[in-house]
């Protein structure tokens, strides 16, 4: 039976390059919901509907069609055959990501793709997120859940942003998760069985070779 890990944690915690390693040592396919949800964060953006308004959002939830490309080689994201995993990453989409996705009508969608995606994939999958273990996966063989003290957090995000303010991208990023975690819908949670790692003393090697001990176990 192909195994199937989650992978969820808040912000700046490794999570995305831990699971892409994990997964292309393992073997697995990879998915990043975090792309998913900003990718429909973009269209929204793109096409002018107001963010403040979760009606507006539901009403429309089901119009882009998002393609997730799973090799952790060299995952891809489109929205209606366009490329946007560089547009996906900017701070306007950063910014309004955790609104558009704290609407039921969003997440019932991106879920709903989320389970063909892994129930599809002939050698497992590793799958990163906020709610994997806790909704979308509820039977995942291997629960892990990410953790790092905010400043670890802040400086490795502001290392990815090249020189980005650390104060600032602390301030977004502690206002991001606090806005994930208490959402209705599936927020930002640790699942009851969830393997807790703290990373924020380990180096992304010792936070790999951590994941993939327990998912060889
Ligand atoms: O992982 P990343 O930081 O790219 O995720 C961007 C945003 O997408 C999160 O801040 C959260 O609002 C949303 N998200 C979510 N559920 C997931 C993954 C991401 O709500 N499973």
């Amino acid at each position: 039976k192909p195994v199937i890990v989650a992978i969820d944690g808040p912000a700046g915690t490794g999570k995305s390059s831990t699971s892409k390693a994990v997964a292309a040592q393992l073997g697995l396919s990879y998915l990043d919901t975090g792309a998913q949800y900003r990718a429909i964060t973009w269209w929204m953006v793109n096409n002018g509907i107001d963010i403040d308004d979760p009606s507006a959002i539901a009403a429309v939830a089901g119009k882009p069609e998002i393609v997730s490309g799973t090799d952790p080689a060299g995952p891809t994201i489109t929205v209606d055959g366009i490329d946007v995993a560089g547009p996906i990453r900017t701070q306007e989409v950063s910014s309004k990501v955790s609104a558009v996705s704290a609407v039921p009508e969003v997440r019932t969608r991106i879920t709903e793709l989320q389970r063909s995606l892994a129930t599809s994939a002939q050698d497992g999958i590793v799958v990163e997120g906020r709610d994997i273990g806790t909704t979308v996966l509820p039977d995942a063989d291997l629960k892990v859940f990410l953790t790092a003290s905010p400043e670890a957090r802040a400086a490795r995000r502001s290392g990815e942003l090249k020189g980005a303010d650390v104060h600032a991208t602390r301030e977004a990023l502690i206002k991001r998760d606090a806005a994930d975690s208490s959402r209705k819908t599936s927020p930002l949670a640790k699942a009851d069985d969830a393997v807790e790692v703290d990373t924020t003393d380990l180096t992304l090697q010792q936070v790999i070779e951590c994941v993939v001990t327990l998912v060889e176990e």
